[in-house]
């Protein structure tokens, strides 16, 4: 990767966490446990629970997500910044702008 591309990934980054950071915003409020004055039907209170899982599944991995990020971030300044976590080759640079929370290269991503 030469500068002009790590700056690329660099503010591709920063674009991604600033989306997790709102992202993650609204589900924390979304997952907030509801007050028991709030007047709410048997129905909606199941629907509310299914969601509360689902958007808590999401809270989850975009909370990777984001650590992932942050990791990467750290590492710009040394020769780290874009190898792959598992074989330490460099990952593909469009893997990288197009997923930048990813640590693995294509090759050891599912293994
Ligand atoms: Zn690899």
């Amino acid at each position: 990767m030469n500068e002009t591309e790590k700056e690329k990934v660099k503010e591709k980054i920063h674009v991604k966490m600033e989306e997790l950071k709102a992202r993650l915003e609204e589900l924390y409020i979304a997952t907030k446990p509801m007050g028991l004055d709030s007047a709410v039907g048997r129905l909606s209170r199941m629907d509310y629970i299914n969601n509360k899982a689902i958007d808590e599944a999401n809270i989850r991995s975009s909370e990777e997500k984001l650590k992932a990020l942050e990791r990467w971030l750290s590492l710009y300044d040394t020769d780290k910044f874009g190898m792959c976590t598992r074989c330490g080759k460099d990952i593909n640079i469009n893997r990288l702008l197009f997923m930048p929370e990813s640590t693995r290269c294509i090759q050891c991503a599912d293994k």
